[in-house]
């Protein structure tokens, strides 16, 4: 894999050449790294479910360089959404909306609706904006592992499965992007993300009943997802650590020394925004230990702190459910 300055107009125009060849790419964003193919070459799009494993019911999100493109790829735009658009993009949002047919269905997963989203890092502007067309792209991660934030993750769990990764730094959010849908009752959250439900209710009515017809069903919400190789528990405080064979992931600096061999603290100050930017970096790095469990401490439930809980809460289901416990 060709790992390359993302920041460089050579590497973009590498990159571009790559993506008019029918082949994927990984790019930074705001949110996490993804992995990008060209969103009208079907044939290029299946590559990126190759590359990752993921079944084809999981949809992908379509990301665009300019507000308009909305237009050339969805129908029926409602006026809540338009509003949306203009406040949080280009940011870490994901509209759900009708399609138009020019968007392949490899790409919906068949579904009448696409989801789209504007991405703020400048490597991914340039990257599409160069383009001149809109690109697909899910995390950069084997399906259901968790989401990398680093051009060293991508490069680590994509080796060898992926001709260029573009490295851009850091992913400022560090966690996905938020994806809501519009309903007559007001706009849904399919996943709670990096802008929180309280920044969204500023400016529009928040529903928690979601209309059961097919606009807005979304079969890549599975129980389990974003999920470490080892167990994972969550905790309510360090008493509940059994045994030192294990990492603890701790939300705060902690009162008193942990057991666990491993520590990782999200955030020394408890201030959730950091704690979500440090959130898979640290899970992924405690995940590599040779340790039988991973403890989790929960984050209070506000703001972003509800999209980091929604992905533990998916991580620590994943054991169970593979395996019956
Ligand atoms: P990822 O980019 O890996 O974070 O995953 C994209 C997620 O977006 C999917 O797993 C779905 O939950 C959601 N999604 C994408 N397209 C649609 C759609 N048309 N309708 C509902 N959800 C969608
Ligand atoms: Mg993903």
């Amino acid at each position: 894999m060709e790992i390359a300055n993302g920041f460089e107009a050579s590497s973009i125009e590498k990159a571009i050449q790559f993506l008019a060849a029918g082949e994927v790419v990984a790019f930074p964003t705001e949110t996490v790294y993804g992995l990008g193919a060209d969103a009208l070459n079907p044939y290029a799009v299946a590559k990126i479910f190759e590359a990752k494993n993921r079944p084809h019911f999981d949809p992908l999100i379509v990301h665009i360089s300019e507000k308009d493109w909305v237009f050339r790829y969805a129908e029926h735009v409602p006026s809540s959404a338009l509003k949306l658009v203009e406040i949080f993009w280009p940011g870490p949002l994901t509209v759900i909306l009708q399609r138009k047919a020019i968007i392949p269905d490899i790409v919906t997963a068949g579904l009448p609706t696409v989801a789209m989203r504007m991405p703020s890092h400048v490597v991914a502007l340039q990257l599409i904006n160069a383009f001149r067309k809109p690109i697909a792209a899910p995390s950069a991660n084997p399906f259901g592992y968790m989401s990398p934030t680093k051009a060293g993750h991508v490069a680590r769990m994509l080796k060898g499965r992926i001709p260029m990764l573009l490295d851009g730094g850091d992913s400022v959010f560090g966690i996905e992007s938020t994806i809501v849908s519009f309903q007559e009752g007001g706009v849904y959250i399919h996943r709670h993300g990096a802008i929180s439900e309280e920044e969204l209710s500023e400016h529009v009515e928040i529903t928690a009943d979601r209309e059961q017809d097919a606009l807005c069903r979304s079969p890549g919400e599975l129980p389990y997802h974003y999920a470490p190789a080892k167990p994972l528990k969550i905790i309510h405080s360090m008493d509940e650590i059994k045994t030192d064979n294990s990492s603890f992931l701790a939300f705060r600096a902690p009162e008193r020394p942990s057991i666990s061999r491993h520590m990782k603290i999200l955030s020394e100050a408890g201030d959730l925004k950091e704690a979500a930017a440090n959130f898979f970096s640290s899970l992924i790095e405690l995940d590599r230990e040779d340790i039988d469990i991973i403890y989790a401490e929960r984050v209070p439930e506000v703001g972003i702190g509800r999209a980091i809980m929604e992905r533990l809460r998916k991580a620590s289901k994943k054991r169970s459910l593979l395996h019956g416990r």
